[in-house]
């Protein structure tokens, strides 16, 4: 984990490459415009416009609206290509080793005007600073009397920075403040000026950068690594899912080996609530706007939600929590201090609006299902049942092979509802079950939700990857709006405590992430098709089709292949879909009562077993959930 102070002190090189890679295309392309070039996540970017006269040449020829918003739906051809970009690397290169000054002033509205007379976007933001009576404060890289886009190694930006103040690292003299070595280019793409659709698309470098030249390679083999493990490509391989623009954006469509992977997650969650006291329940799609109303969802939660639709007289939504349906259950009959704790589960589906710039595969959608529960507990269980939940949630995500976690406490945030005191017992709550369970945690001063404090687990994949999963959340708000109540032993009324609970989170995210961290090789006891049956030739058909039927009997998802094709075709087909045990049958396995084995990633082991031996392994392989 970076502290702080390292992490703001690599965000300083990122945006000084920022500028240098501005300044290496300006003195290549004296007449490009700049839009913004700020420090990202693991590097940098800078947006350019390298035909900003043509379009406006355009404009005049007097085009029609439309086919200028048509226009800007691609890019417009860029004076460079990803081609050009280990040149434009060199560039920099010969810049860092200038030595090279960052120097900041404050400058007035005039003379900033003056100074970025050629820049349009820049100026676009000068006004806006002018008009909001902020400082106008630019950058100078380089060590001559700035005249922007004139002399040599001179570049003046408009920006507040901050920056490293040389390229060259003063004290020592020989080593880089920016490692020359330890940054990459990496892509181009367009980017509207501002987000904004119907602004002009510009075009953006990507750039990545580190300390080390170390850091720089491993970064960029674990993107290489990223990219071969891509779920969004492992789907069409594996024939899972796909997304169909006909059906709708970030709606996916589950094939049928993905829907009976699905399947094998939810039966296996399900198993485990019902182990742990948990009732199932089942809650519609649609609620009255009014039920949303009541919640405060709609007040709170609005632009997560899709707009409502009318009903006969009634509005309507489609639901993005299952929380209300549950509360609704629960108050349906009075309850007392023995029918608690309560712990309702459903895989409920929810629909959340997300735009469209954001939808990434299985990870973000705009419909999931939830692994969802809501325990109604009185203050006093609140600990224990918390301890559950987690406990609970570590058991399930062992299970899928998760063993590394980063856990964060989120804590009372400035707007919240609930008295302090209450506050103070749900968080110490929380931290009692983290300290029963071992769990090393950060704590995230005042990120809890309005309604109260929580747990985030996020799981590493293989790759050292977080993704968000488990939450735990206590809520007071809920059992106030909706008056739930349970009478306790004196036979007075008390309001119980909601905790609200997702152990994989969405089931969606869950298996994108599932696919990545096992390169689409699923655990037997996952794998949608567990056994492949291959037989030589067709006299060997009658006694593969005998197989199939025995493994079938004892639950072992198997298929027999289409004996059209090859032996090797149909051994090569099964590896890509990655079947665990591929079965080669042909006269010697009928002969001794055999098949002929093939695990897995390791073709070479191919061995000769009994058919009972062989059932009796698997069987044990997806009890043991082996991994
Ligand atoms: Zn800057
Ligand atoms: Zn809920």
């Amino acid at each position: 984990m970076q502290n702080d102070n390292s992490k703001f002190k690599i965000d300083k090189i990122r945006h000084s490459l920022s500028h240098l890679l501005a300044m290496a295309v300006l003195e290549k392309f004296p007449n490009v415009k700049f839009g913004i070039g700020p420090a990202i996540e693991n590097g940098f970017y800078y947006d350019f416009d390298f035909n900003f006269n043509a379009e406006l040449r355009r404009t005049e020829c007097g085009t029609t609206r439309k086919s200028q918003r048509k226009s800007a739906l691609s890019p417009r051809k860029s004076a460079i290509t990803e081609g050009d970009l280990v040149e434009i690397e060199k560039w920099i290169r010969d810049l860092i080793k200038k030595d090279l000054k960052f120097k900041k002033e404050i400058v007035s509205f005039a003379e900033a005007k003056k100074l970025f007379k050629n820049q349009p976007y820049k100026l676009e933001l000068i006004k806006e600073l002018n008009k909001n009576k902020e400082k106008i404060s630019i950058y100078t890289t380089g060590s001559r009397k700035p005249v922007l886009g004139q002399g040599e190694s001179v570049f003046i930006d408009l920006c507040a920075g901050p920056h490293v103040k040389s390229t060259l690292r003063q004290s020592s003299g020989q080593a880089y403040e920016i490692n020359p070595d330890a940054f990459k280019l990496t892509k181009i793409a367009g980017a509207y000026w501002r987000g904004d659709e119907k602004n002009p698309m510009l075009t953006r470098i990507y750039g990545v950068a580190f300390n080390t030249k170390k850091e720089l390679d491993d970064y960029l083999q674990k993107q290489a690594e990223a990219e071969k493990r891509d779920h969004r490509l492992l789907g069409q391989k594996l024939d899972l899912f796909h997304f169909d623009e006909e059906f709708g954006m970030g709606l996916p469509l589950w094939h049928p080996k993905g829907a009976l992977l699905r399947q094998i997650i939810e039966d296996y969650c399900i198993q485990e609530y019902l182990q742990n006291g948990y009732q199932l329940l089942r809650t519609p799609h649609i609620a009255r706007l009014d039920l949303w109303k009541k919640s405060g969802h709609w007040d709170f939660y609005r632009e997560n939600m899709y707009s409502p639709m009318k009903v006969e007289e009634e509005k309507y939504v489609v639901k993005p929590m299952n929380c209300p349906g549950h509360i609704l259950i629960y108050n349906h009959q009075p309850k007392s201090y023995r029918d608690l704790p309560l712990r309702y589960a459903e895989l409920g589906t929810v629909y959340r609006f997300e735009k469209s710039g954001v939808l990434h595969g299985l990870i973000r959608v705009r419909g999931f299902t939830q692994d969802d529960a809501h325990i109604f507990c009185a203050p006093e269980q609140l600990g224990q049942e918390i301890t559950a939940c987690l406990k609970l949630g570590l058991k399930i995500l062992n299970a899928f092979g998760f063993k590394e976690y980063d856990i964060y406490l989120s804590t009372r945030p400035k707007k919240y509802i609930g008295s302090p005191k209450n506050w103070e017992k749900a968080t110490a709550a929380l931290k009692y079950a983290l300290g029963k369970t071992n769990l090393k945690y950060q704590i995230d001063p005042g990120e809890g939700v309005f309604y109260g404090p929580k747990i985030d687990l996020k799981i590493k994949d293989s790759l050292g990857r977080p993704w968000q999963c488990t939450t735990i959340q206590v809520d007071f708000n809920l059992p106030e709006k909706f008056e739930l109540v349970y009478i306790d032993q004196k036979g007075k009324k008390q309001q119980p405590i909601m905790i609200h609970r997702a152990l994989l989170g969405s089931l969606e995210r869950f298996i994108g992430v599932l696919l990545e961290h096992f390169a689409g090789a699923l655990p037997l006891w996952l794998s949608p098709i567990q056994v492949e049956i291959i037989n030589v030739g067709s006299a060997h058909r009658q006694y593969a089709k005998e197989i199939y039927s025995r493994l079938l009997e004892n639950n072992i998802r198997t298929n027999l292949s289409d004996e059209n094709l090859t032996v090797s075709k149909r051994i090569r087909d099964a590896e890509i879909q990655k079947v665990p045990y591929i079965l080669v049958v042909g006269d010697k396995e009928i002969q001794n009562q055999t098949v002929n084995v093939r695990h897995r990633g390791q073709p070479a082991s191919a061995e000769e077993i009994k058919i009972e031996k062989l059932i009796e392994k698997i069987k044990k392989e997806v009890e043991n959930k082996t991994i």
